[in-house]
């Protein structure tokens, strides 16, 4: 029987190609096909070995260049054909990034498929901007929930955010009005604390602050571009003064 190929989800983490796992990195050093999506870094793409021939499938809300379905065809059709397919996403393969879909098709194909995790992008922007997710003073609960319009309204996000917990919203720029008067309309104070993060682990990462009920503005005024997250919880309001009392505590 003919060789058939290996698809590797690949998690390219958030943007600086220095956190990739080193598994990443030398499957891209010898990779012969890179499938990859728009939140890939070019940075990263720029560690794919001389024989790597490059396929995007770049995904936005406004340009879906290909369908999912056309995707795992993609993948299937390649590895049937006898080559390694590293399909390179951004983050976390399976951190909303279809990885779970792109997995299920190789095996009803009878493909071989491994998963390599990246970092994702919530944790690649919390550790750029010193937000820790969770705190034993601010927060025991962390969750990550999918912000984008299908469906917003029936996802049901109750006790997620609030005192003692941080919620990270992906997708969450275009929906933010949507977003902020949920959350209040689940009880949450419009001056809990929150703040946005762009382009995480890019040079041009921006940090931006403001309490609940100021996020609409907030996105608007600053003209947040995607890729941003946005955290909600006392987490993001860890300011100086409280790290100062830290500093206080150990120097007795
Ligand atoms: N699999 C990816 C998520 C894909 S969904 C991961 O694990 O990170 C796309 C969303 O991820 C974007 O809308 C944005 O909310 C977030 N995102 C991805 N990269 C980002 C970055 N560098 N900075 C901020 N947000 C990012």
């Amino acid at each position: 029987m003919d060789k058939i190929g290996t698809v590797y989800l690949v998690g390219a983490g958030p943007g600086d190609p220095d956190l990739l796992t080193l598994r990443a990195a030398r499957l891209l050093a010898r990779a012969e096909l890179v499938v990859h999506d728009g939140l890939v870094d070019p940075a990263v793409l720029a560690l794919a070995g001389p024989k790597a021939r490059f396929v995007s499938v770049a995904k936005s809300r406004a340009r879906h260049t290909l369908p999912q379905v056309a995707i795992n065809a993609l993948l299937v059709r390649e590895a049937l054909g006898g080559r390694d397919v590293v399909r390179l996403k951004g983050g976390d393969p399976f951190v909303f990034g279809r990885g779970g879909e792109e997995a299920e098709a190789c095996r009803a194909a009878g493909v071989p498929v491994e998963v390599v995790p990246g970092v994702t992008s919530a944790l690649g922007a919390a550790a750029a901007a010193q937000i820790a997710l969770t705190h034993r003073e601010a927060a025991s609960v962390v969750s990550f929930v999918a912000g984008q319009c299908k469906g917003l309204a029936e996802q049901n996000w109750a006790g997620l955010a609030g005192q003692g917990r941080t919620l990270v919203i992906y997708m969450g720029v275009k929906t933010a009005p949507q977003i902020a008067e949920k959350l209040m309309a689940d009880g949450l104070a419009p001056d809990m604390p929150i703040a946005v993060i762009e382009n995480a682990c890019r040079p041009e990462m921006r940090v931006l602050r403001a309490p609940l009920a100021g996020l609409p503005d907030l996105v608007e005024g600053e003209r947040v571009k995607s890729p941003a997250l946005i955290i909600i919880g006392e987490v993001t309001a860890r300011d100086d003064a409280a790290v100062g009392q830290l500093v206080s505590e150990f120097a007795q």
